[in-house]
């Protein structure tokens, strides 16, 4: 135990010696380039876009890992030290960035939470408790697989950036405004496409595609999860089988991080086709994002 003590006041002197070192390193390199942090690749992402070479642009989760639960590391909280501005999913999904935020010290950090202006979807009615799984009390939290929600949070970024650094705020809004147009394309292109598959119902493990899902005309018939967090029971399944053979279901989307075993049960039993995709995008680079919806709508849509 008093090991364990020692170890753990030892990693805190580290941490805060690294964080006092990194921020004399760029106060001395005179860099005024925004240096964004972001929960998720798609925010950082859209941030690429709309901030141009006015930004320098991280993440914190890695995209195949399950953003519901990412564990606070002292090196992020080293990165967010560095920050000006922290872009949080919100919705609850990323309640441990604040960890993150506040174990940085850094009290200058503009925290942006991009779920400001999206109209969240699956918002619970009555009472939240265990019972109903791990339920996001205030909405789903997986609105940017709708690109619609993407241009609305490049929005709030042009203008969150625009009040750091007010000589580029017309470049970040015009991006901004551009980003939203090629959003909007996406979205009509990928509508168009799904609007022709024979049977436009799904099945999802977890309720991260309702967004991508409702903006594309598709309807999610049912979860693997009997409720979100929670692994199905053999009844639940066999109960997704009927479904899947009633209604003539082809396609299963399901995330990297969740165990196979399901998707190979419902395979064999009703030919159902399961797509495995990360629910983000792998890159913080510009433009990664629209790839990715583009790639999830495509792999959808494949024979
Ligand atoms: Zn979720």
């Amino acid at each position: 135990m008093r090991i364990l003590q020692r170890y753990l006041r030892a990693a805190a002197t580290f941490t805060g010696l690294a964080i006092t070192l990194f921020t004399a390193a760029t106060a001395t390199a005179g860099g005024d380039r925004l240096r964004v942090v972001a929960s998720i690749n798609d925010l950082a992402s859209i941030a690429s876009t709309v901030g141009g070479d006015r930004v320098e642009v991280a993440a914190i989760a890695r995209p195949g890992s399950d953003v519901h639960r990412v564990e606070v590391l002292p090196s992020y909280m080293v990165r967010v030290a560095r920050a000006d501005v922290y872009l949080k999913v919100g919705l609850a999904l990323d309640a441990w960035a604040d960890q993150i935020i506040d174990g940085s010290r850094n009290t200058k950090v503009t925290v942006v939470d991009c779920s400001r202006t999206i109209t969240p979807l699956d918002k619970p009615t009555g009472r939240v408790d265990g019972r109903a799984g791990d339920v996001h009390p205030d909405g789903n939290p997986h609105y940017w697989l709708d690109p619609r929600n993407g241009a609305l949070v490049a929005l709030e970024l042009a203008e969150a950036f625009g009040k750091l650094d007010p000589a580029h705020a017309a470049d970040f809004s015009a991006r901004a405004t551009a980003f939203g147009d090629e959003c909007r394309a996406h979205h009509a292109a990928a509508a168009t496409k799904l609007a022709a598959l024979p049977v436009r119902e799904i099945l999802t493990y977890h309720p991260s595609w309702v967004y991508l899902a409702a903006s594309t005309g598709l309807t999610v018939a049912a979860t693997v999860e009997p409720v979100p967090g929670i692994p199905p029971t053999g009844t639940h399944l066999q109960n997704l089988v009927e479904l899947v053979n009633a209604r003539h279901l082809a396609v299963l989307l399901q995330e990297p991080y969740f165990p196979g075993d399901a998707a190979d049960f419902l395979a064999r039993q009703s030919g159902l086709r399961t797509v495995k995709m990360s629910p983000s995008c792998d890159d913080v680079a510009a433009g990664s994002y629209l790839a990715h919806f583009d790639a999830v709508v495509g792999a959808i849509a494949a024979p």
